[in-house]
This record gives C-alpha cells, structure tokens and sequence, in this order.
C-alpha cells in the first residue's frame, strides 16, 4: 500500500461513504467518491418535502455487530436518558452511554441518535395483528375459531411432517409457520413486495431474512415476556432473535442525517465527493481495474485513475461497463438479474380515522410501520413517520404518512402521473379505513429503482458473476446492489469495513466480504459469547 494511493468509489450510499470513511481514517490511502445523483445515503437518504421529512423504506438502525453500532455512534451520539444518567434501560436490558455522551439533548442538539420504542402491526381483515406474530387470546378472538383451528391444526402437521428439502420461500414459511399460518399472514404480502408467487421465490431468502422466527419462537417469546425472563445484554441486544427486538436507534432526521454527517467528515479529512456524475465505463489491464470514466448531466466526460476500486452500483450495470467485454455466460447470469422498485407517496393528513386510546384521551397509534396485509388494495406498508422521529414532521399536530408501493419500472404503477398515483394512495387507505380522504392536505410522490435485489431471475447463478469479477484483484464489490445482496445497512457498511481491512492486510481474497449476511450466520442464532457475524436489523417475513 503506496502513501499515495487513491481509491475509486462508485456510489455515496451507506456502504461507499463507510468505505471512504475507513480508508480516511486507518489508512493512507485518499478516497474518491463518485455519485450519481445530487443526494447523499443512497436508498438510505431523508427526502426533505417541506419541511416533513421521508425516510424511503423506513431504516432501523440496528446491528448485531457491535462494530457496526458503535461506529453509528461515534457518528452520531445517542441522546440523554430522561434523568440525565449515564445509564440506559432497555426494553428488558440496560447500557452504559460510552462516556462523554451524556447530556446530548435532541430538543437542543441536532446531530443526535434517539433511542425509539419499535411498534409494527398487520393490517388484516381491517384489524390490526401483532407483528411478529404473538400467538395470544387477542389474535385468536380476530381470527375467530374456525380460521384458529384450522392454524392450529396445519401448524401441527408441519412441525410432524416437514417438508424435507426446503426450495422455496412457500416451503421455508410452510414448515416454520404451518400453511393456514402462512396464507392467512405472510402470502399477500410478500407477493406485493415481490411481484411473484411464494414458490418461485429461493428459500435463501427466507434464511436471511427471517432468522429464526417461527410460531414455536412467537409463543416463547410471549411467555418470556409474561414471566420477565427477557435478555440483559449489550446495545446490540444479542441474545435475541433479531425478529423480536423491540427498540432501535434512529438519527433525530431520518437516515439521511448519518450519511450527510459522514459525507461532511470524508470531506474535512480531505476525501473527495463528486455528485451528479454516473460511472459508465470500467478500464482495464488484464486483472486490474485502472480507472473508470464518468459522464454528467451536461455530457461531460471524465476519466479518473485509481489504485483500488470499489462499486456499490448495481452489478448487473457495472457487468456492461467492463472495457472487455465479460464471457457470454456471464453477462447472461448478470442480465438476467432481478429487481423490485419502489414508490412511497407521502401523505400529510389531519388526523387518521383509528386511535389509540390513553387513559389522558385519543392519541395517534403507536405504529413505526404497518404492514398491509389487505389483498383488496395494492398498498403494500404503511409509515408513520411522526413515530419514527417526531422531527420529521413540520408541525406535530399533523400526521406524516409513507405508503409504500412495490413494483417494476415496467408497470403500469410506475408510470403513472405523480397526481394518479397520489389519488390512488388516498383512495386505498380511506378504502380501508384508516383515514378519511377529506383530511388529506398535502401529498408527494417519490419512485425508487432498484431497491429490492431479488432472489430469483437468474440468481442461481450468481455464483459464476462472483468468481468472474472477484479475479479482478482490486476491484471489491460492496454494498447491497453492489453484491446484490439483501443487505442493510449494517452489512452494507460491513463488506466495505473488511474490503478496507483486506486492503489494510494486503488479503487479496474476497471470500470474508461474500460471508457478510449469508445463510450461516443465520444459523448461528443465539450460539454462543463470541461476536456473532453481522446479521440484519430486526426484519420480518414482510420485508422492509
Ligand atoms: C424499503 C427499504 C427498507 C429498508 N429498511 C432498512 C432498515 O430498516 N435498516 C437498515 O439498516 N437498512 C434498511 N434498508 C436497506 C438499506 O437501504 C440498504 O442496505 C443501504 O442503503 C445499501 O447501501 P449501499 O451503499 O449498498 O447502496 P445504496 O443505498 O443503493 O447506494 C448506492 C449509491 O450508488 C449510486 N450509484 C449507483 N450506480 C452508480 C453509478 N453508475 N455511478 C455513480 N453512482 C452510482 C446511487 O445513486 C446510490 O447513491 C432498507 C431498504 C429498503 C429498500
């Protein structure tokens, strides 16, 4: 590692800003970033609309690598505890505040990290559902006895008989939950975020996403609750399956707020950012990248050298930037990728027709998000943005919503007019109940590509993608589009930390960089006192 290396990173999301950061602080090398867009945080950044603030997707900031939590926290402090004590209690846990941190007050201070209670529900036969699934009197009375025997019974039959080879994500759900489980909660929905049956999704999937959670862990963890036998463990609440976690950090403005805090320390400890400017074209010397061209808005073109490369854009266009051309296999594996879009309208109402009701009068439902589960409306999730961070709406007396639609650039949905799609987001939640349309005040729209990499399309064969472009020594792939993984944050930021510590040691081998959030740490569930591989921040079946 030469003092005057430079290295090339496409994309400014969370997992290139980390990488930039890293390599700023443990090594000599100077990143440069290049962004396409004009944003910092990628799918992770705050879209700011007058004020209210939308969070596209809704980011818990949650880890299991304590790696990655305390780097969110040296970025962003986490706010003082009510009583100013240097001591946080947790939903059946406590924390020390790493010293020096006490006293950061979110009311005065803007570059804070809250500390926000997690609620999320099904919606389903316009009722409200815990989520995860807490197998109790209150489900069971709103599903009525017929719907719970028949549960009951197929839950039965697929803890006895198994399906042996689990396949597909049906499968995977089937033998975890029972069938009557699975139509009655997991199928519409996850075939809204992917457009495609259960049984043509990978049950790798499932594995990743899903960690452990099961209706026998549903019913365990209820009676853990009841009897106040829950984990006292560190922040990154280890001990608990990752579906279960009930608190999560979050930045006083959304997501957002991380990555601009990052992006301004890469830049004050001399690290370049270039926006509006997209990577199109990768050169090369047989097995080394050597540099990479880069076309703005206006058509100027840019070439910038390098001495190590990272990409988090997503593989299947870096596989047609490549100067030689990748084998026909190959290209056929990377063109054949699929991805799942994404469009949130955001609706600032006056108030919402549901409430919860306090003993000091009506208030709005506790909620983060809310998983539409209704098969009469296209709505895929519901956010309450004023639960995620009260400072992400303009004036607190409103209520701050993100409707979350999944798609294909290729649907209709996607093509319709900001004002249809705005009608429609209105339309479907008074259809359901949950507001009345006449209370709608304002309304944007805001459509995503590429955010969901998906696990089937070619996919099986991704492997030949891997073993191609890993030959290229300093090129690393990171990131969530970059590897396409279904990564978070955490191990977004996770494959660009080792990409930097393999560089650090001179590891050529980029086998640790593909074991960030694979089906073996999965299984590793509440194993043992080492440090758990990274894992995803409490995800459920429903996706996020
Ligand atoms: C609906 C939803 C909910 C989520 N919820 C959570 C959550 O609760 N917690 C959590 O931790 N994570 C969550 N995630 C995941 C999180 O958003 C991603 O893991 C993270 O943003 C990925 O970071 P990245 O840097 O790999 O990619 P991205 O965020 O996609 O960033 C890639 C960047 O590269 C740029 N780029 C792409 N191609 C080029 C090019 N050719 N030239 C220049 N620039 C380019 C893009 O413009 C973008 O800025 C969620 C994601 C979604 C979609």
């Amino acid at each position: 590692m030469d003092p005057t290396d430079r290295a090339v990173i496409i994309g400014a999301g969370p997992a290139g800003l980390t990488a930039a950061h890293e390599l700023l602080t443990r090594t000599n090398i100077k990143p440069i970033v290049l962004e396409k867009s004009c944003h910092m945080g990628g799918i992770s950044r705050t879209v700011n609309y007058k004020g209210n603030r939308i969070d596209i997707g809704g980011h818990r900031f949650f880890s299991k690598s304590e790696r990655v939590m305390q780097w969110w926290l040296k970025m962003l402090p986490l706010q003082a505890s009510a009583g100013e004590t240097e001591r946080i209690q947790y939903h059946g846990m406590e924390r020390d505040v790493p010293a020096g941190l006490a006293g950061l007050d979110a009311a005065t201070r803007d570059n804070v990290m809250l500390l926000r209670p997690r609620k999320s529900r099904i919606y389903y036969l316009r009722r409200f559902f815990d989520y995860p699934i807490t197998l109790t009197k209150d489900t069971l009375v709103k599903l009525g006895v017929v719907r719970t025997l028949r549960i009951g019974l197929s839950y039965i039959k697929s803890a006895m008989f198994p399906i042996r080879h689990e396949r597909t994500l049906e499968q995977y759900l089937v033998n975890r939950f029972g069938r009557e489980l699975f139509l009655t909660f997991f199928k519409s929905y996850t075939e809204k975020v992917w457009g495609v049956p259960c049984d043509r999704i990978s049950a790798e999937w499932g594995a990743q996403r899903i960690k452990g959670l099961s209706a026998w862990g549903a019913l365990r963890h209820a009676a853990k609750k009841a009897f106040g036998t829950g984990q006292k463990d560190g922040i990154a609440q280890r001990g608990t399956q990752t579906s279960l976690i009930e608190q999560f950090l979050y930045p006083k403005f959304g997501p957002g707020q991380m990555w601009e805090e990052t992006a301004r320390r890469i830049q004050e400890m001399g690290g370049e950012i270039r926006t509006g400017v997209r990577v199109d074209r990768v050169n090369t010397d047989g097995w080394r990248v050597t540099s990479v061209e880069t076309e703005d808005s206006n058509g100027t073109r840019q070439t910038i050298f390098g001495d190590h490369f990272f990409s988090t854009a997503p593989i299947q266009e870096l596989m047609r930037s490549f100067d030689v051309r990748p084998p026909a296999q190959v290209l056929e594996v990377s063109d054949g990728l699929v991805y799942r879009d994404f469009i949130t309208v955001g609706l600032l109402v006056r108030s919402l027709k549901i409430h919860d009701q306090t003993p000091e009068g009506k208030k709005l439902i506790a909620d983060n998000w809310i998983y539409i589960q209704e098969p009469d409306v296209k709505l895929g999730r519901l956010q309450i943005f004023n639960n995620w961070s009260p400072y992400m709406v303009a004036d607190p007396s409103k209520v701050w919503l993100g409707l979350e639609y999944f798609c294909n650039e290729s649907d209709p949905l996607w093509r319709m007019s900001d004002a249809e799609m705005s009608a429609l987001a209105k339309e479907e939640l008074s259809k359901i109940g949950i507001i009345d349309a006449g209370q709608v005040l304002d309304s944007v729209v805001l459509r995503m590509e590429k955010t969901y990499p998906a696990y089937f399309g070619t996919y099986d064969r991704f492997s030949e993608i891997r073993e191609y472009v890993d030959r290229y020594e300093n090129l690393f792939l990171i990131g969530r589009n970059g590897m396409h993984r279904y990564n978070n944050q955490d191990h977004s930021m996770l494959t660009a930390m080792i990409a930097v510590d393999n560089i650090a040691a001179g590891i050529t081998d980029k086998s640790n960089l593909w074991d960030v959030n694979t089906e073996a740490d999965y299984h590793e569930e509440k194993q043992s006192s080492k440090e758990p591989a990274a894992e995803a921040p409490s995800r459920t079946v429903s996706v996020s």
